[in-house]
């Protein structure tokens, strides 16, 4: 490099490009690997990383200069060598994964102070009681903030503001407020339990090592689980540690936030798409100087700033909601675990049905686990039952069991709530033309057009394409004619209401109208006893705590059951008994009510009799047979495109690309059950391998011998996938 050549350094820009790209430092400024700046990129200027390694030699002409290197802490390397390894594991660009990390622009810029009020001396002409209140306070010569003055006199704003008219404070500058006082380890100790203690010594133990290694939490619903891991939390904070915890519904647990201050006198920061822009870009600001301590969040808090991070807790771990299918597709329960082992720190997942994967990591060693296999105080937990629907079949025209109905009936009697669970939002998944035969459906997916009667409209689940339900055929032209087909939970709700007509029923899902905020007073109002039947989908069975409810109606378990998935039977056997472990957590008699057209089925088997053991030595037996994961890997391969004929040229090219190997097989391509979404055609290929296989490097391999996709083609890979439609 020459004299006057400028120095260069490697910057990380949020684009789909492999690796970073050379940029001009300019004279006088101070950058290092993780400095957060701004460059320009093509005509635009962007917030962008300066990554590891040296600088290229770039034509002077063709170099442009950082435009400003924001006075932010930079991204730690831990956080930069999980950039690295999402990137590679995913197989997305390294660009795509920091962009997760710079998703709140404003915060690359210091907080700016407050503006605060400070007691000058004077007196105002007039003393009422509310204001001697606010100057005793104010005296001892601290600065307040406005809000915070008016708030600890117990007085409103416009007293405050009264005082400030009368010139007897002076306005002075605050530093940012922090946005979570600090938590207290020792704040509440709770009297754990014999089995819990064991638990909580054991995972003390790991925080202390401050070491990698993961540990599943393996307790029934209503256990101590959060209870229990409430204390490595409380160990990682006496060691100075930040903590992350990873919540599939953050948002509508509102409880957990309480619970969390009751233990350590302080609430956890919150991080998910509901926060507002201004606090997200506190929190993002506060954690990276390690003003933060605990943040509770969403998958997407995988990619906040933390510097210190001593400890992750996946809560629900089994859930897949941590599955991100957009953009960069990542699982952040894997992800934790390969942040903990960057990081060098301990994790723990929890759940009261672990994944598959995890029970075998568990079972071969490679995790800790540690168990609570009874529910916490008298809760004891519901008996279960299955109802055979072909014996005992709903009246004509409904879909609720006279057993079930005599059940409701008994909890309704008794003053106790009841929740009817069904996976399924609106009031029927199919409307059809008596007669004429036709059948509603997107024209822009291959899927029915659901029956939302509350709104009067047709919609679609994939694109949200929606119609207003007509009178006539649109086929035939016959008025009157269109029936509604199989239940959603509206039409549940409506059949309840037949058979109680004074009950109070409330229904939840996520079409409820006032968003996240109503569905937390919604379920306030439930946790009050305000409800005597709630009918919700899976947002009711995700791990809120409704004391009342002694009874729980499966209305429809054979649902998730034949869906080609490999995980299926999991899945249910989770979801099921989640939602049946909604019942009796406040102790006493409770039952739990699973419809079924199979009940010999090994799920409902499993679920009634209690014996989640001999289920889970069963599906592990049978992965391990076909060698699906963990003993085995996926890959997904989805290819779309504007027309079939391209989408399924595109994916035969691809076939013929791969590779002959010993270790690895390529299915298909074959049409995706989801043959059409948005208007893209799509085809799927499904890559097998062994436990050791090279996956990634063989798929690169794959699609670089493969023609580039062109024109509308577009080629997606989902490694470890879930969905598998
Ligand atoms: P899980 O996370 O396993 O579902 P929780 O930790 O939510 O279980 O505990 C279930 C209920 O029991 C909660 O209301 C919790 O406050 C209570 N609980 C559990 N353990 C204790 C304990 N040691 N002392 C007091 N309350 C407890
Ligand atoms: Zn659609």
């Amino acid at each position: 490099m020459s004299k006057d050549s400028p120095r260069t350094v490697p910057v990380l820009v949020p684009t789909p490009v492999d690796r970073p790209f050379s940029y001009a430092v300019p004279e006088g400024a101070e950058v290092r690997p993780g400095s957060i700046v701004r460059v320009p990129i093509g005509p635009r200027e962007v917030a962008a990383v300066v990554w590891d390694g040296a600088g290229e030699n770039v034509d002077a002409r063709r170099l442009r200069p950082i435009s400003e290197v924001f006075d932010c802490p930079p991204l730690g390397e831990a956080a930069r060598r999980f950039v690295d390894w999402v990137a590679a594991y995913t197989m997305t660009s390294p660009g795509m994964v920091a962009r997760m990390f710079l998703r709140a622009p404003a915060a690359f810029e210091p907080e700016p102070p407050q503006p605060g009020l400070r007691y000058s001396g004077g007196e105002p002409e007039r003393v009422t009681a509310a204001r001697s209140r606010v100057l005793e306070l104010a005296r001892n010569g601290m600065a307040w903030t406005r809000s915070g003055l008016a708030h600890a006199a117990g007085v409103s704003l416009s007293v405050v503001d009264g005082l400030v008219a009368q010139d007897v404070f002076e306005t002075v500058l605050l530093p940012p407020q922090p946005v979570v006082a600090k938590p207290d380890p020792d704040y509440a100790q709770p009297e754990l339990t014999v089995d819990q203690e064991e638990a909580a010594g054991s995972l003390r133990e790991r925080v202390r090592e401050s070491a990698f290694s993961v540990t599943m939490i393996d307790g029934v619903t209503g256990s101590g689980k959060t209870e229990t891991y409430f204390e490595a939390i409380g160990e990682a904070i006496r060691a100075g540690k930040q903590v992350l915890i990873l919540m599939p519904e953050i948002a509508l647990t509102q409880a957990f936030l309480e619970r969390f201050h009751d233990r350590f006198g302080a609430k956890p920061a919150e991080w998910h798409s509901d926060v507002t822009p201004r606090m997200r870009e506190r929190v993002w600001r506060q954690v990276a100087q390690g003003n933060v301590q605990v943040v509770a969040g969403a998958r997407s808090s995988l990619f906040l700033p933390f510097d210190n991070l001593g400890l992750i807790v996946v809560d629900e771990e089994h859930d897949t909601a941590y599955k991100q299918e957009d953009r960069v597709f990542y699982n952040a329960r894997d992800m934790a675990v390969v942040r903990g082992n960057i990081g060098q720190f301990p994790v723990i997942l929890a759940s009261a049905t672990p994944s598959v994967e995890t029970r075998v990591n568990a079972e071969t060693g490679r995790y800790h686990s540690v168990a609570l296999p009874t529910r916490y105080a008298e809760a004891v937990l519901p008996e279960l039952k299955a109802i055979d629907m072909r014996r005992h079949p709903p009246a004509r025209g409904g879909f609720l069991s006279p057993v079930l109905i005599q059940a409701l009936r008994g909890a309704l009697e008794r003053g106790e709530q009841s929740l009817l669970f069904l996976n399924r939002r609106g009031y029927a998944p199919l409307t059809l033309c008596r007669v004429c035969g036709h059948r509603f459906q997107c024209p822009d997916c291959s899927s029915w057009l659901v029956e939302h009667r509350f709104r009067g409209q047709l919609v679609c689940h994939h694109c949200g394409h929606h119609e207003a339900r007509p009178e006539a055929c649109p086929e035939c032209g016959t008025f009157d004619h269109l029936v509604a087909c199989g239940p959603g939970i509206e039409r549940i709700a409506e059949e309840a209401m037949e058979h109680f007509s004074d009950a109070r029923i409330i229904v939840l899902s996520s079409d409820l109208v006032g968003g996240v905020k109503r569905l937390r007073l919604e379920f306030e109002a439930i946790a009050k006893g305000e409800a005597d039947i709630v009918i919700g989908t899976q947002l009711v069975a995700k791990g809120h705590n409704f004391p009342g409810i002694t009874v729980v109606g499966v209305v429809d378990a054979d649902i998730g059951l034949a869906n080609g998935d490999p995980r299926a039977a999991e899945r249910t056997f989770q979801l099921l008994s989640q939602v049946t472990g909604r019942a009796g957590r406040a102790g006493g008699r409770s039952q739990g009510l699973i419809q079924t057209y199979q009940p010999d089925h090994p799920v409902m088997q499993a679920l009634i009799s209690g014996d989640a053991e001999s289920f889970y030595q069963r599906e592990i037996a049978e992965r391990q047979r076909a060698a699906m994961p963990p003993f085995g890997r996926l890959a997904a391969i989805v290819v779309s495109a504007a027309t079939r004929g391209e989408a399924e040229a595109h994916a035969r090219a691809l076939r013929r690309a791969a590779a002959p190997s010993d270790q690895i097989s390529v299915l298909g391509p074959a049409e995706a059950p989801l043959a059409l979404i948005a208007g893209r055609y799509r085809f799927r290929l499904l890559v097998h391998g062994t436990r050791r296989a090279g996956m990634q490097d063989y798929l690169r391999i794959m699609l670089e011998a493969a023609p580039r996709p062109r024109g509308s083609v577009r080629v997606q890979v989902d490694i470890d996938p879930q969905s598998f439609l």
